[in-house]
C-alpha cells in the first residue's frame, strides 16, 4: 500500500475550538499510526476574514496540543492560479455560468416562489438552489450587467455536469475513528456510498473578487498534495458528493473519505469560532492543559 496521507485543514478566520482539536488530533494519529504522513493545510481563500494574526494564532495552538507537521504549510491564498487553471477547465467544457444575481435577489424570489406553494430546493446546507438570471430579470437586464461588467459568480451547470460524468457518482467511506497502533487492514476497508450533487444544485466555484470556492480549492489541493485519506467533521459529509464530482470532471484521484463524530456543545449544538468557551486559547488561558482538552474531546491521552 502506498504511504497514507493525511491532512487537517482548516480556515483561520477565528481561533480553533475543540472541535478543530478533535479533527487536527484525529489526523496527526492516524498518521502515525499508518506510518503515514501528516499535512496541514490553511485554507485561507477568505482574504478578508482571514488573516495573518489568526493563523499565527491557529498555528501557535496546534503547536500546544504537541502537534508537528510537514513544511512548507500550504496556503491557499498564494494558489489562487492554480485553482483558476482548474476552473478554466471547467469552462472549457462548457460546464460553467456566470450568474449575476445577489443574495438578496436570490432571498426574495425564492420567498415569493414559496409564498406562491411551490417548494423550492434547498442544499444540504440550507441554502435555495440558484434560480438562474432569467427566471428573476428580464432581457435588457441581464445584459446590461453583463455590459456593466457587474459582480458575478461562476456557478456549476450540474445538470450539465451529471450529463457529462454519465455514471453514477460515488466515494469510498472507512472508519474514522483513532486506529490502534498500528492500523490494521479493516481501518482501510470502505462502503461505497452513492454521491446526491443533484442535491446541491449549480454550486459556486468562484466569486468576482474570490477566484475560486472552498468546493473547487479543496479538490484541487487534496490532489495536489496526494491526499489518500480526507478524514474531516461529519458536518461535511454531504460535500462529498460536490467533490467527488469535481474529482472525475477534472480527472483528479479517488481518495478515501472518513467523517468523524463532532464535538457538541453542553445544549448538543455544533460548535462555533464565535463562542469563546470552546477556544483553545481561552481554555488554555483559563488555565486548561493538553490532557484536558483530550478529556473534553473524549481521547485517550497518550500521544
Ligand atoms: N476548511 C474547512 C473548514 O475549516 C475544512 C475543509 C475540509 O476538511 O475538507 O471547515
Amino acid at each position: 500500500m502506498t504511504v497514507p496521507v493525511f491532512r487537517f485543514a482548516p480556515s483561520p478566520n477565528g481561533h480553533l475550538h475543540l472541535g478543530h482539536a478533535y479533527s487536527a488530533i484525529l489526523n496527526y494519529r492516524a498518521a502515525q499510526a499508518t506510518g503515514g504522513r501528516f499535512l496541514l493545510r490553511v485554507e485561507d481563500i477568505d482574504t478578508v476574514r482571514c488573516t495573518p494574526e489568526l493563523e499565527r494564532d491557529m498555528l501557535e495552538d496546534l503547536a500546544w496540543l504537541g502537534l508537528t507537521w510537514e513544511k512548507p504549510v500550504l496556503r491557499q491564498s498564494e494558489n489562487f492560479l492554480i485553482y483558476e487553471d482548474a476552473l478554466r477547465k471547467l469552462e472549457g467544457m462548457d460546464l460553467t455560468y456566470r450568474a449575476y444575481l445577489t443574495r438578496a435577489e436570490i432571498k426574495r424570489f425564492v420567498a415569493e416562489q414559496e409564498a406562491a406553494g411551490v417548494s423550492w430546493p434547498h442544499d444540504p446546507d440550507g441554502a435555495p438552489h440558484y434560480p438562474g438570471d432569467r427566471a428573476v430579470l428580464n432581457d435588457e437586464e441581464c445584459r446590461r450587467r453583463f455590459e456593466a461588467d457587474a459582480p458575478f459568480a461562476v456557478r456549476l451547470d450540474m445538470r450539465r455536469a451529471l450529463e457529462r460524468v454519465r455514471e453514477p457518482v460515488t466515494w469510498q467511506e472507512c472508519a474514522a475513528e483513532i486506529p490502534s497502533n498500528p492500523a490494521g487492514a479493516g481501518w482501510f476497508e470502505a462502503r461505497k456510498i452513492p454521491a446526491d450533487p443533484a442535491a446541491w444544485g449549480d454550486v459556486i466555484l468562484a466569486r468576482k473578487d474570490t477566484p475560486t470556492s472552498y468546493h473547487l480549492s479543496v479538490v484541487v489541493d487534496d490532489a495536489r498534495q496526494g491526499v489518500t485519506d480526507v478524514m474531516r467533521g461529519r458536518d461535511l459529509y454531504h460535500a462529498t458528493s460536490v467533490h467527488r464530482v469535481l474529482q472525475v470532471l477534472l480527472e483528479l484521484p479517488e481518495p478515501r473519505y472518513r467523517h468523524h463524530r463532532l464535538i457538541l456543545d453542553v445544549d448538543g449544538r455544533k460548535l462555533a469560532k464565535s463562542d469563546r468557551s470552546t477556544s483553545l486559547r481561552d481554555l488554555r488561558t483559563a488555565g486548561f492543559q493538553v490532557p484536558d482538552v483530550h478529556e473534553r474531546i473524549g481521547i485517550l491521552a497518550d500521544m
